[in-house]
C-alpha cells in the first residue's frame, strides 16, 4: 500500500494547529494526525490540548516526501528538521511519561540544536535507547525498580 503524501506547504509556518485543525487542513482523520505525531511529528502537549507548530508540520511532510527515508538505528532519534536519524547531543535523552506504557523520548539534535521527539513504548525503551543515557522521571524509576525481581530472594537458602 502506498502512503499518501501531503503538500507540506498547506501549513503556515507561523501558526500553531490543534489536532482538529490539522485534520481539516489536510483532509485526514484525527487518528491520522495522531499517527503522524506517533511517527515523529513534534507536538506541544499543553494539558489536554495538543498543539502542532506549522513549521514542524511543513518539515514533517517534507521529510516524508524525501525518498528512502532513513530508519533510526538503536541509539538514534529521528530529527524532523534535519530529515535524518541523529545521535543526540551528549548521548542523552529525557523520557517523559505519556501513558503508563508510552512515553516520549526527547533529546537535542547535534546538528540543528532543536528538540527531537520520539514516541517510545516503555517496553521498547531499552531497545531504542542503545548507547543513549536516558533520564527517567522519578516516578518511573520507582516503578521499574520495584518491578525488578530482587536478586537476594533468588539466593535464599533453605
Ligand atoms: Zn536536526
Amino acid at each position: 500500500m502506498k502512503k499518501r503524501l501531503h503538500n507540506p506547504n498547506l501549513a503556515k509556518i507561523h501558526r500553531n494547529y490543534t489536532v482538529e485543525e490539522v485534520s481539516s487542513l489536510y483532509g485526514v482523520f484525527k487518528g491520522t494526525v495522531r499517527a503522524w505525531i506517533k511517527s515523529g511529528l513534534p507536538a506541544l502537549n499543553d494539558k489536554r490540548l495538543m498543539l502542532i507548530l506549522g513549521s514542524d508540520l511543513v518539515a514533517f511532510h517534507q521529510a516524508r516526501r524525501t525518498k528512502n527515508k532513513q530508519k533510526c538505528k538503536s541509539g538514534e532519534i529521528y530529527c524532523v528538521r534535519c530529515h535524518a536519524p541523529k545521535k543526540p547531543t551528549g548521548g542523552m535523552a529525557d523520557y517523559r511519561i505519556i501513558t503508563e506504557k508510552i512515553g516520549n523520548l526527547e533529546a537535542i539534535c547535534p546538528d540543528c540544536d532543536k528538540i527531537m521527539n520520539q514516541r517510545v513504548s516503555l517496553s521498547k525503551l531499552e531497545q531504542v535507547s542503545g548507547e543513549i543515557t536516558i533520564t527517567l522521571p522519578q516516578a518511573l524509576r520507582h516503578i521499574i525498580e520495584s518491578n525488578q525481581p530482587s536478586v537476594n530472594s533468588d539466593l535464599k537458602r533453605e
